[in-house]
């Protein structure tokens, strides 16, 4: 059964339609990336300017998806965009050294006290990949603890227990629900629970001696539905890890620029041995990064030149890595952040809408609960409070679903997923999407629930 907006949404949006039927025949989903797949199909976009989105039906949104947490500044802002243009007009330069990731370097290192040195990749999922390596190569071991509805990336090892569920509690089991991963990275893995300090700590205690690394998310962003650390667990993580010489990996791949400039490590006052980078990093363009202690980055990750030296070293290239557009688009965005007043303008509007949201629902009777850290934030329905994967089970991801083509009806683009505040956000932007909000919850009262699938990816 569709949901009571679907139909509206459809009906504004023919263009798309009518692209995604013809896309699907050379795009497995009519999208590049499964994250673009949402319902009732994906929308197409031709321009996007500060809050808002435009699709190529004439529609434009004020948009809370703010490409999946890259654009704090807001879309396409003036300086980073100068910046790109800049660097364009002398040439992109691939595969070529430049002063740009030297800076760009500098100014990661300045802001997260844990980042001693730091290498640019790509992505995010490129970022932890290289980070684990270089731990594996530190303990020479194999064996990685992650933690369950953590979703650390796209290569086998980390798309594991990303938002589903295996065995007790006490011990969860690896879950494998996505094809094509092979069955033998389950060896290598050791799940553990997320927001459980004491259960956690006991499992990195039992396989102390076989493990590589704990990769941890500080807030468990896209797999569990934004649902931060408490700081007795954080701490209880780095302090199990340091005790044992198990290098953390902390993987801020969105919280960097995010929490502050110091990212999520200077939030919780935690130095992990090793941080993953990325989205905000490249200021609208792709990067990844992974950084850390001097001593593992240093020894671990130089290139001698010579082969014979490089052994118990690891190998990190990539035709693009450091490549010079991101790098100058993520400097531009940077040197905006340090200047300015932005995140506590981010907080203000944050603070606006979650509470406006929540007052909404409970006016409403609606069932609500809303998750996040900073500008960084998910409603859940049927739920009052939400810290660990498994409380989900009770979650209803049919009216997030609703929820989600109510707003897309009404111009406001944000699906069931992490929802990013920008800069270019302003009180009358937040005041419309309240407005829309209490229009859709009145609309879901009076309605059966949809029976409609969904929910985080
Ligand atoms: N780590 C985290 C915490 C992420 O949220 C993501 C992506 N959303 C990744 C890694 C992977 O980043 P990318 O999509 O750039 O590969």
């Amino acid at each position: 059964m569709a949901s009571i907006f679907e139909e509206r949404v459809r009906s504004r949006t023919q263009k798309s339609r009518a692209v995604y039927e013809e896309a699907k025949l050379v795009l497995p989903g009519g999208v590049a990336a499964n994250t673009k797949a949402i319902s009732p199909y994906p929308l197409y976009f031709r321009d996007a300017r500060g809050a808002y989105v435009t699709d190529i039906d004439g529609n434009t949104y004020i948009d809370l998806v703010m490409g999946l947490g890259i654009h704090i500044l807001g879309h396409a802002p003036a300086p980073v965009m100068a910046a790109v243009r800049e660097r364009l007009s002398s040439g992109p330069l691939p595969g070529m050294a430049t002063e740009l990731e030297v800076e760009l370097a500098r100014k990661v290192r300045r802001h997260m006290a844990c980042a001693e040195m730091v290498r640019f990749v790509n992505t995010g999922t490129e970022a932890t990949l290289m980070a684990i390596r270089v731990a594996r190569a530190y303990r020479k071991r194999d064996k990685v603890a992650k933690f369950e509805g953590n979703y650390d990336g796209q290569h086998d090892l980390v798309q594991v227990s990303t938002s589903t569920i295996a065995g007790p509690v006490d011990a969860p089991e690896p879950s494998l629900n996505h094809s094509g991963v092979a069955k033998s990275t389950l060896r290598d893995l050791v799940i553990l629970p997320y927001n459980d300090p004491e259960r956690a700590t006991a499992l990195i205690a039992a396989h102390a001696d076989e493990l590589a690394a704990v990769i941890m998310e500080p807030v468990a962003g896209f797999g569990m539905g934004c649902v931060p650390a408490t700081r007795e667990f954080i701490h209880a993580i780095r302090e199990a890890t340091a005790k044992r010489d198990i290098p953390l990996i902390l993987d801020e791949v969105v919280t960097n620029f995010r929490l502050g400039l110091g990212g999520a490590s200077e939030h919780y006052g935690i130095k992990p041995d090793l941080v993953t980078l990325g989205k905000i990093l490249g200021g609208g363009f792709p990067i990844g990064g992974y950084a850390g202690r001097r001593d593992l980055m240093d020894r671990l990750v130089t290139p001698t030149g010579r082969p014979s030296e490089d052994q118990g070293r690891i190998s990190q290239s990539g035709t693009f890595s450091g490549n010079a557009v991101s790098m100058a688009a993520g400097l531009a965005t940077i040197k905006v952040l340090e200047e300015g007043d932005v995140y506590r303008q981010l907080d203000v509007m944050t603070e606006r809408l979650c509470g406006g949201l929540k007052r909404l629902a409970t006016d409403h009777g609606i069932t609500l609960a809303i998750t996040g850290v900073k500008s960084m934030f998910q409603v859940h329905f049927g739920l009052d409070h939400l810290t660990t994967i498994r409380e989900r089970s009770g979650e209803d991801f049919a009216r997030a679903t609703e929820f989600s083509h109510g707003l897309l009806a009404n111009g406001v683009f944000a699906v069931p997923r992490p929802w990013f505040m920008s800069a270019a956000h302003t009180q009358a932007d937040v005041d419309k999407i309240l407005d829309v909000a209490d229009g859709v919850f009145k609309e879901m009262k009076h309605a059966k629930p949809a029976g409609v699938a969904g929910g985080s990816r």
